[in-house]
């Protein structure tokens, strides 16, 4: 057994990096092309777009989903850029359902596109999808985002309602100047509807338009929210992530704080991420990759494909480097990594 650890690599064939961390969640980003641009996501003017050759194919990504798989990995999530921007993104959802194997497939999006394929991500089968939104003031809205698309993504969030997927997690990023003034407007819609409303710290990466003295901590987040009510302690459930959950009293919804920077949750991370261009990051946080796409493309076998994988899990830090107020040792942009 020791032998297999070292390679990442345990008897029963699952991958375990040097902290004993199982990782079985594959992250994929599909495009790095989005249809906003968010203040503290995207640079000012125009950046750089991987080529089309430079983006791996469909059946790229299900091979490495497939390797994945007998590696031990049990878990993805479909994200971007904006996963719905790419053509057959759906079929794609519905080829990874269909993997016995995998026990939950599920997708994080802006939402612009989601009114539209609502029904056939659905009948897909995806169930759980996460939705990103800032501002629940169409103006505010367009200011982050650089798009006047609220209403479409507020359309999406009510027909993903009516369809049935759950949860519908709804994703905040807060920040001081820009948003801190609807953190309890977010907490007060998880009283009337079923969301999960999740808090994310910023996180300073690549370059963007805001910075870190615009970052909010989750205790003044959580101190905000329990203005609302008392807040009750939910527990997690085997497919949910690192947020710390609550119900306030009398909510139909939950609220859920993701703590990146004032908690990191390090020590329990089981993910890796799979970029468009066919990189694997073993941590968010750090630009250490490794190239699948060249394997992939010169002939590969799935054996060396299996052995960049346990290469990758081997590296991956015990501990994210990224502090509050240091200079970011993340020099990628979220928008090409996939959050
Ligand atoms: N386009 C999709 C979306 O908007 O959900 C998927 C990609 S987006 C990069 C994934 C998530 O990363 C979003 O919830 C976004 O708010 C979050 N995000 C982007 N930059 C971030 C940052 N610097 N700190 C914290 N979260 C960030």
């Amino acid at each position: 057994m020791g032998k297999d650890m070292d390679k990442g690599l345990t008897d029963v064939g699952v991958l375990v990096d040097q902290e004993k961390r199982h990782l079985n969640y594959l992250r994929i980003s599909i495009t790095d092309r989005c249809n906003l641009r968010c203040l503290y996501c995207v640079p000012e003017g125009r950046i750089p777009k991987l080529d089309h050759d430079d983006i791996l194919s469909y059946e790229e990504i299900l091979r490495l989903v497939k390797i994945g798989i007998q590696l031990g990995i049990r878990k993805v999530r479909i994200t971007g850029g904006e996963p719905l921007v790419r053509k057959g993104a759906v079929e794609l959802l519905g080829r990874l359902t269909r993997i016995r194997k995998l026990e939950d497939v599920s997708l994080t999006t802006n939402g612009v596109l989601l009114a539209p394929n609502a029904q056939q991500i659905f009948d897909a089968g995806i169930r759980r999808i996460n939705i990103s939104l800032d501002s629940l003031d169409p103006q505010k809205y367009a200011q982050i985002t650089g798009y006047d698309r609220f209403e479409q993504v507020w359309s999406g969030i009510q027909r993903a309602r009516e369809i049935g997927f759950t949860p519908i997690k709804i994703n905040v990023v807060a920040m001081r100047g820009i948003n801190d003034d609807e953190i309890i407007a977010f907490g007060r819609l998880s009283l009337d509807h079923p969301f999960h409303i999740r808090f994310i710290e910023y996180m300073p990466i690549g370059n963007s338009r805001t910075s870190p003295q615009d970052q909010m901590l989750t205790p003044e987040i959580q101190e905000m929210i329990a203005t609302i009510g008392e807040l009750t302690p939910v527990g997690n459930g085997q497919n949910d992530g690192p947020a710390r959950r609550y119900r306030i009293a009398g909510a139909q919804g939950e609220v859920g704080f993701i703590s990146a920077m004032s908690h990191h949750f390090c020590n329990r991370c089981n993910r890796l991420r799979l970029t468009a261009d066919g990189k694997l990051r073993a941590c968010l946080l750090s630009d250490r990759h490794e190239s699948l796409k060249e394997l992939l493309r010169n002939d590969g076998s799935d054996e060396q494909l299996a052995e960049i994988f346990r290469i990758a899990v081997r590296h991956k830090a015990a501990k994210h480097q990224l502090c509050p107020d240091c200079v970011t040792p993340v020099k990628d942009q979220m928008q090409g990594i996939g959050g």
